[in-house]
């Protein structure tokens, strides 16, 4: 019996995660859940699950909530009360599924409790890529990617994600493109934030579909792929594929490629996850090539989508650029989806924090963060310039 502590349980991965556990009863408990906002659906989750532990932002919540909950589950607060669930012994596996830097604590706790770690929190990685990577090793945890295109990559290595080194040549991330794939560019000012979150093939959280959006989140991922595999951003390449059907490619020096197939939907990277080594049933649709017929790929527009070019240029600067553009990047798609800026100024805040960056290697979290703060204050004055009227 696994037992699983699900940080973000009421997010889109979170809840998904939630409907692949509840198929196998005999296989996983639920130890812990945490939500933000929705109070409600953690209450529905925990009479559901029986948590032994649920966690929510404030004292406030934890008032409001504890009478709900089932008599055994205990309720902790904030981000300690995060990172108190993430290294509970009772749950070997932990679902980092937050969205953003708020994520980043817990999943280090996790990995430095030794557990096995399921990383949807992209940002996390992003950030503090060489440290978390070492905390994973020092701490003896497995981590195992549930971003669609990471778990398509680590299906296709040899020795199932760790043998990036064997006669691999090059990752190829696909990515859908979005919903503004084919819109005219002069229609870009125009872009509102339910139309941005309206993506074709995934259903996901509102920050990732903006990021989605304005191809950012590919960006984030081609980083998080170069610390998951232990390649250089030039090895990783970038196509689209608006089908979302072929999650991602491993391209091998005789000329090979593997790729993983599936419909877009969470679940089936979520039980490969879970299941790991051994596959589990994840109560996605079967694919039906035949009735899909057609798959297409081409190289994305670099002047449709600037985000691709600026996530590029900071994994290759290295050091904490790659934590200064999720931290502009995270402020600017907060101010789009708050109404007060247009579509075209996310990548044009975040370019403008980049610009002025000179990196340095961060030795510690707290450095970490330090970047992660300067980079949010350089985001907010460049705000100040592009945002419009609310
Ligand atoms: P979501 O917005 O649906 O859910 C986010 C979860 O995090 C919720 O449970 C929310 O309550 C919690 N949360 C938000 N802010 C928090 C804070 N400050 N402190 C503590 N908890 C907080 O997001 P999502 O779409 O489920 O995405 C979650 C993560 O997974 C993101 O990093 C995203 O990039 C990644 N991811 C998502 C998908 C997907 O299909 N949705 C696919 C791949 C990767
Ligand atoms: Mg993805």
């Amino acid at each position: 019996m696994q037992g699983v502590a699900i940080l973000g349980s009421t997010g889109s991965v979170g809840s998904s995660a939630l409907a692949v556990i509840a198929r196998h009863p005999e296989r996983f408990r639920v130890v812990a859940l945490s939500g933000q906002r929705r109070l409600d659906v953690l209450v529905e989750q925990s009479r559901a699950f029986h948590p032994d532990l649920v966690v929510v932002p404030t004292p406030a919540a934890a008032r409001e909530i504890a009478p709900a909950l089932p008599p055994a589950t205990r309720v902790l607060v904030g981000p300690a009360g995060l990172e108190e669930a993430a290294g509970d012994p009772r749950a070997t596996t932990v679902i980092a599924a937050i969205v953003g830097a708020a994520g980043l604590l817990p999943a280090l706790a996790a990995a430095r409790a030794g557990k096995r770690l399921l990383l949807a929190n992209k940002e996390a990685l992003v950030m503090s890529g060489r440290l978390f990577m070492e905390a994973v090793a020092r701490g003896g945890a497995t981590l195992l990617p549930l971003d669609s295109e990471h778990n398509a990559i680590f299906q296709c290595l040899p020795g199932d994600g760790r043998g990036a080194g064997s006669g691999v040549s090059r990752l190829i991330l696909s990515a859908s493109g979005g919903p503004f794939r084919s819109l005219p560019l002069d229609r870009f000012d125009t872009i509102t934030p339910d139309q941005a979150c309206a993506h074709p093939t995934w259903r996901m959280g509102r920050k990732i579909s903006v990021d989605s959006a304005t191809m950012m989140n590919k960006g984030l991922e081609l980083i998080e792929a170069c610390w998951l595999f232990g390649v250089e951003q030039r090895q990783v390449d970038i196509l689209i594929h608006p089908q979302s059907i072929v999650h991602s490619l491993v391209e091998y020096a005789d000329g090979s490629v593997l790729a993983q197939l599936g419909n877009p939907d969470m679940r089936t990277p979520i039980a490969h996850a879970l299941g790991w080594p051994v596959r589990i049933e994840s109560g996605v649709e079967r694919l039906d090539l035949a009735r899909i017929a057609r798959l297409e790929f081409s190289e994305p527009d670099l002047r449709r989508f600037p985000a691709l070019h600026l996530a590029r240029e900071a994994a290759a600067a290295g050091g904490d650029t790659p934590a200064a553009l999720n931290a502009a990047n995270e402020i600017a798609v907060a101010a789009f989806l708050a109404g007060a800026l247009p579509f075209p100024r996310i990548a044009a805040v975040v370019a403008e924090v980049l610009e002025g960056w000179s990196p340095a290697e961060p030795d510690t979290i707290e450095a970490v963060q330090a970047s992660d703060a300067r980079a949010r204050r350089l985001a907010q004055q460049a705000l100040g310039r592009y945002a419009v009227e609310v």
